[in-house]
């Protein structure tokens, strides 16, 4: 799944926890949301315009999120370390050596949901919109 989503993800559940939980919750999120089905750019021809394209996305959400008071800390560390395990696949999107995964979800015989590109980008902009709602009910 997305760098996008996972950090939505996880910075809307860590505004439901006490803040030594946030990167936690985060992680866990992560691992759930790889077995959604969902499409991935890791293996499209155009990977490093749609990694460059997610990260840059990422980083405007955290800065004006946070920018905006629309969450705080304890919401970009959830978000941080929702997104962070996917610095496991960096090799396959950046020509950089491919390391051996370490995340769960990211392992062989994981249950990684997949979904074509249509469907399984707008499972992945659902997400995000719901987070984003989330994140506006707690205010
Ligand atoms: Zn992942």
């Amino acid at each position: 799944m997305w760098v996008t989503t996972h950090f939505f993800a996880g910075a809307a559940l860590a505004g439901a926890v006490r803040p030594r939980r946030a990167p936690w919750v985060g992680m866990a999120s992560h691992a759930v949301l790889d077995a959604v089905p969902h499409w991935d750019y890791t293996r499209d021809s155009r990977r490093r315009y749609w990694a460059a394209l997610d990260v840059a996305v990422t980083t405007v959400a955290l800065v004006g999120l946070l920018g905006t008071g629309r969450i705080g800390p304890k919401q970009a560390v959830g978000g941080l370390a929702g997104a962070l395990p996917d610095l496991d696949v960096l090799g396959a999107v950046l020509p950089v050596p491919d390391s051996p995964r370490l995340f769960p979800s990211h392992l062989r015989g994981f249950p990684h949901g997949r979904a074509g590109m249509k469907k399984g980008i707008l499972v992945q902009v659902g997400l995000v919109l719901l987070a984003l709602r989330c994140m506006r009910k707690r205010g």
